[in-house]
C-alpha cells in the first residue's frame, strides 16, 4: 500500500517570448512524485539531472527556447534528500516517456530500477528519424540502467482494466500505467493509488496546460503548435487528449465518484501549485 506522496518539482523553466503568459506560460515546472511504500520509494519522472545541468548537456537551442534556471537544488536528487531520504533509498523509477525533460534524472539514482514502456526505450535506444533523432539525450541513460520494460498483456482479460480504460501495465496494484502514445511512441501516464483515497494520474505530456483538461481551446497558442511540433503521432495524441478530457470529467473530484482521479501533466505551474504541499 501506498503510504506517502510528495509532489515535487524537479526544473523551473521560463520560455522566451511567452509574451508575460498569453504565447506560452510564463512558467513551466516539470512535476515529479515521490511515493513511500512499506518497502519502495519510487520517483515518478526526473526533470533534469545533475549532470544535465553541469553540463548544459540540453544543448543552447533548447535552454535559449524554453529557459531552464539550470538549478542544482531543484533536481530530483537533491528534492529527494530535501525530503530526508538518501538517494539509494529510491528503489524505483517510473518515467512517462524518457524525453531529456523526463529522464535526466537517471543516472542521479544508478541503483533504481527503472519501469518504462517497451516502445518507449525501443525509440529511445534506435530513435527514427529527425523528430526521434533530436530529442532523447543518450548519455540519461549511458550508465546502464536496471530496466523494467512493461508492455499491455496479448490477450485482454477481464481484470486488465482500470477505470475504464480497458488495458493498463500493472507495476503493482498501486501504481499503474496508462498506455497514451503520440506526443512520443511509448508515452504513458502513470496512475498513483493514493492513502487517502482515490488516485493520481501523472498525465506526463499528453497534455501541457491546465485548461485542455476541459477546453482545449484555452491552451496558449505557442504552447499548442509546440505540442504538434514535437508530436510523434498526431491522430494519436490528439485522440488519446480526448480520452484523457472524457475521463477526467467521468472520474475527476468534481464528479463524485467513490475512488476520484487527480490528474495532472508534467508542466503546468499552477496544477504542481495547487498539489505542492498536498502530502497524501
Ligand atoms: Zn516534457
Amino acid at each position: 500500500m501506498t503510504s506517502l506522496i510528495r509532489h515535487l518539482n524537479c526544473a523551473t523553466m521560463s520560455p522566451t517570448g511567452s509574451m508575460g503568459g498569453r504565447l506560452m506560460p510564463a512558467r513551466m515546472v516539470c512535476h515529479s512524485l515521490l511515493v513511500e511504500g512499506p518497502d519502495s520509494l519510487t520517483l515518478v519522472d526526473t526533470g533534469f539531472g545533475t549532470e544535465d545541468i553541469a553540463q548544459k548537456r540540453m544543448g543552447k537551442l533548447f535552454i535559449g527556447l524554453v529557459g531552464p534556471v539550470l538549478d542544482q537544488g531543484e533536481t530530483a536528487a537533491s528534492r529527494v534528500k530535501a525530503a530526508g531520504y538518501a538517494i539509494d533509498d529510491v528503489t524505483d523509477v517510473v518515467v512517462t516517456h524518457l524525453d531529456l525533460d523526463h529522464a535526466g534524472g537517471l543516472p542521479d539514482f544508478p541503483k533504481a530500477k527503472v519501469h518504462v514502456f517497451a516502445d518507449e526505450l525501443a525509440a529511445a535506444r534506435d530513435p527514427k528519424g529527425v523528430n526521434e533523432k533530436n530529442r532523447y539525450i543518450q548519455a540519461q541513460w549511458a550508465h546502464g540502467p536496471s530496466w523494467v520494460e512493461h508492455t499491455l498483456p496479448d490477450r485482454l482479460s477481464a481484470g486488465d482494466g482500470w477505470l475504464g480504460f480497458e488495458s493498463v501495465a500493472r507495476i503493482s496494484d498501486d501504481l499503474l500505467m496508462v498506455p497514451t502514445r503520440g506526443h512520443t511512441r511509448g508515452h504513458v501516464a502513470v496512475a498513483v493509488r493514493r492513502p487517502s483515497g482515490g488516485w493520481f494520474l501523472h498525465a506526463g505530456d499528453a497534455y501541457f496546460s491546465h485548461g485542455e483538461k476541459e477546453q482545449p481551446a484555452t491552451c496558449p497558442p505557442g504552447l499548442k503548435a509546440f505540442q504538434s511540433i514535437v508530436q510523434v503521432d498526431s491522430k494519436a495524441r490528439h485522440a488519446n487528449q480526448d480520452r484523457l478530457r472524457s475521463f477526467h470529467a467521468e472520474h475527476g473530484p468534481a464528479a463524485g465518484t467513490a475512488e476520484p482521479v487527480t490528474m495532472f501533466c508534467a508542466h503546468d505551474a499552477a496544477e504542481f501549485d495547487a498539489l505542492a504541499d498536498v502530502t497524501d
